[in-house]
């Protein structure tokens, strides 16, 4: 999954309750479901890790 501004690699984060993808290299956050229709399986695996948690 890559960065819609920079296309770097994007790294799934957790802060507190909530996730995140945040870009390698410029920073930028994206929330889930702004992102939800690019997923790729890679990212869709390691969202499987956080299914107990709230994707807001
Ligand atoms: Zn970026």
């Amino acid at each position: 999954m890559l960065c819609r501004d920079c296309h770097h690699k994007l790294e799934v984060r957790r802060s507190c309750w909530r996730i995140r993808l945040r870009c390698t290299s410029c920073q930028r956050e994206y929330q889930i479901h702004e992102v939800a229709s690019d997923l790729d399986p890679e990212t869709e695996k390691q969202l499987e890790n956080y299914t107990t948690l709230i994707y807001d």
